[in-house]
């Protein structure tokens, strides 16, 4: 990778140099008045992304998986029925936690691109009674997105705890955990949170810490067991320190002064920008001839995209997007695994950004052969900019 390369795949996303410098600053000690100040404040700004002010917010070193394998082993006890929206690979991985740790699941699953029928999910909910419900706002499989306040509002009538697995949306797309009825949703660091690979934040409500409390079993996951680290957060929300496993401290400076940056943007104005920008590149790769993998525009995300290739291109021809600058990632989904790419644009990505990226998918198409109306893509992009 060069300094110059720009990374367009759905996470690790393009840093801004500001936070990565923050990777490179001393190391100061995980008690020293400097660090809890800076925790602390992150801590209260994790709340305010996720738009939870009723939230306790959990940030510990680890990947998006563990944030998912910490919701599943603090809510679930062995025979504790689950209900799991699946649209992808992601929501297929938070079945096979859930499942670890005892929970019977149902898995209600969509077709590769499509979101599963609102009244399907209604009625196993009335029929399971579950006392877990999880969704992936966008699977990063599929770049479908399901709508979260929808879903989690049906979850809460039937009392189920609603877990969202955040990581392709936090603060990317909207999200307002509290207002909406969500008891956890997580992300990690290195999607439209903007800081390098290593963290997993996940926010609880006072209905998942209460469900947590009246447990009857231990957590079966020794490092994930919130018993160990409600009282970490605790301590340095109010400004103490406390000791369970080292804080990642640059990964915290780093994830200081992203969040800094996404709350001066503001969460309305942020989300805005990333549906403007999604908006030009699809309508670019559209224009190209390139067809989406969500079926419909209302199911699209709007942080990355998953484009079809066209008749007589595959993988291989990733390459020669990435000769010219660019790195796009392949699919994922078992479904459709070779016939699709994935392209992310989220966190500090610009205008710049994704009509570099579109240039870069036409100059490889023609390398290839493909034929198709030349120049139209930028132009289309430009035009939904304008
Ligand atoms: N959920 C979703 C929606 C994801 O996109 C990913 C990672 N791409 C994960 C969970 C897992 O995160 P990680 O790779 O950081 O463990």
């Amino acid at each position: 990778m060069s300094e110059r390369d720009l990374l367009m795949i759905p996470g690790p996303i393009n840093f801004d140099p500001g936070v990565l410098r923050e990777m490179g600053a001393p190391t100061a000690g995980h008690t020293s008045p400097e660090f809890i100040a800076r925790f602390g404040e992150s801590l209260e700004w994790v709340k305010q992304v996720f738009l939870a002010p009723t939230g306790t917010p959990f940030v510990i070193a680890g990947s998006g998986t563990l944030a998912m394998d910490i919701a599943a082993s603090n809510l679930i006890e062995p025979g504790d029925r689950a209900l799991v929206v699946s649209t992808g690979y992601f929501s297929d991985r938070m079945a096979a936690i859930l499942e670890r740790y005892g929970a019977a699941v149902t898995v209600l699953r969509a077709e590769a691109g499509d979101v599963v029928v609102f009244d399907r999910v209604e009625a196993e909910l009335a029929r399971v009674q579950p006392k877990v419900l999880t969704m992936t706002h966008v699977d990063t499989s599929t770049g479908v997105a399901v709508d979260a306040r929808a879903l989690a509002q049906a979850g809460r009538r039937h009392n189920a705890l609603v877990v969202v697995d955040g990581v392709c949306s936090v603060a990317g797309m909207e999200l307002q955990q509290d207002a909406w009825g969500i008891d956890i949703a997580l992300t990690a660091s290195q999607k439209a949170i903007g800081v390098p690979p290593g963290l997993a934040l996940l926010v609880a409500s006072p209905r998942a810490l209460e469900a947590f409390r009246a447990r009857s079993k231990p957590v079966a996951n020794y490092y994930a067991d919130w018993t160990n680290w409600l009282p970490i957060m605790e301590a340095y929300l109010a400004r103490k320190t406390a000791y369970f496993g080292t804080p990642p401290v640059n990964l915290v400076y780093a994830l200081h002064e992203s969040l800094r940056q996404i709350l001066a943007e503001g969460m309305a104005a942020r989300v805005a920008r990333h549906k403007r920008l999604s908006d030009a590149f699809k309508a670019g790769v559209r224009a190209i001839g390139l067809k989406q993998v969500p079926v419909r525009a209302e199911v699209a995300a709007t942080t990355m995209s998953a484009l079809y290739y066209p008749d007589g291109i595959d993988a291989k021809w990733l390459a020669k997007v990435r000769e010219r600058g660019v790195v796009l990632a392949g699919g994922l989904h078992p479904a459709i695994r070779d016939k699709y790419f994935r392209v992310g644009h989220m966190g500090v990505v610009s205008h710049a950004d994704i009509a570099a990226t579109l240039s870069a998918i036409e100059g490889a198409l023609l390398a290839s052969g493909h034929e198709f109306d030349e120049g139209a893509g930028l132009a289309a992009l430009e035009k939904a900019l304008a």
